[in-house]
């Protein structure tokens, strides 16, 4: 992160006037963004040690993920890459133990486009009723329109969003060698739509996400019993330079949750995770889960400049180190008890 992008980021973040996008700096009350009084250092104790062993998640193997996906560039909607980068994720799960995978498929009508639509959700252990959500998204922005010299060239999306289908589907490999399951059962979920119905995310001022919205209107179809007790979502997560911080619409909506996971994250990786929450809130899958009432946050490293959704956000700006922060810390978190 330049500092330049840091003060214009954090002066914008003060007049309240992102773009739309990712970000939000104001939640429904009308409290701005780096008001929020919660954060990651609370004194409430949570009991961190798990003794399950996560060294065999390879980082290596998860950056060549991540070169797969690339390949399929632009995986947006309506595009040949997107329908391979679904065929490449149902393939992969398919050689674990996530092999029961549902396409839930539609025709989404937004933008004056018609888009053939797909969540990839595949269940581990589904007969635990105790469900978590681990997600991301893999369709991918359409352009490079942050790029100075080549808006309309391709956008790599090595980052955003090769990273968080990387660390799921490692994740997804690992917890089906290991010998023994973790205490819930997970659903991943692979969203798609998240870059919103024009695919340009923060480039279209009228950008929502739309895969997991439906997702969650739907909810009671794959969750007849029960909600799931929360979700975690990743996004942006290879960065060479990873800095997390715990954003601020998951710290309100699972504070606990959040410092579970940063507190692992700072023992299994100390110089890829940060005390300090980030001041403002992004608007990613897991507010969908917020409004369905469900305790949900998301991973993400959003300080990714001069690469975010450029033609430069290639795999060489990720690392295998960073993946592997984040995988192992995750493997961690789900055998909490
Ligand atoms: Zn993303």
């Amino acid at each position: 992160m330049s500092p330049n992008f840091r003060s214009r980021f954090l002066a914008v973040a003060a007049l309240l006037i992102f773009p739309a996008g990712l970000l939000f700096a104001q939640d429904k009350a009308g409290q701005k963004a780096d008001q929020v009084k919660v954060d990651v250092k609370t004194d409430a104790k949570t009991d961190v040690k798990t003794d399950v062993k996560t060294d065999s998640w390879d980082g290596n193997r998860a950056l060549a993920t991540v070169v797969d996906l690339v390949k399929f560039t632009p995986r947006a909607m309506e595009t040949p890459g997107h329908q391979k980068a679904i065929d490449y994720i149902v393939s992969e799960l398919k050689k674990t133990k996530f092999d029961a995978v549902t396409q839930q498929r539609w025709i989404a009508r937004e933008a004056g486009r018609t888009m053939a639509m797909t969540n990839i959700i595949a269940r581990f252990n589904p007969a635990n009723p105790r469900r978590v959500i681990v997600a991301t998204h893999y369709d991918s922005i359409i352009k490079a329109y942050r790029d100075a010299k080549t808006p309309d060239a391709p956008m790599p999306g090595a980052n955003n969003s090769g990273s968080g289908v990387a660390v799921l589907l490692e994740t997804a490999r690992v917890l089906s060698e290991l010998p023994e399951a973790p205490p819930v059962g997970i659903d991943m979920i692979f969203f798609d739509g998240e870059e919103g119905p024009l695919s340009l995310g923060a480039g279209d001022p009228n950008f929502h996400s739309i895969g997991s919205p439906y997702f969650t209107e739907r909810l009671a179809e794959f969750y007849p019993n029960a909600k799931p007790e929360k979700m975690l979502d990743f996004d942006m997560v290879c960065d060479r330079d990873l800095h997390l911080k715990a954003e601020q619409s998951g710290l309100r909506s699972a504070p606990l949750e959040v410092k579970k996971f940063w507190d692992i994250g700072m023992e299994v990786a100390p110089h890829a995770f940060e005390r300090q929450p980030a001041p403002y809130a992004i608007q990613d899958d897991h507010t969908a889960f917020h409004l369905a009432g469900i305790p949900s946050f998301v991973v993400i490293d959003f300080e990714y400049e001069p690469f975010y959704n450029t033609t430069e956000d290639t795999p060489d700006k990720c690392s295998a180190q960073s993946l592997e922060a984040v995988g192992r810390t995750l493997v961690k978190y789900l055998y909490l008890p």
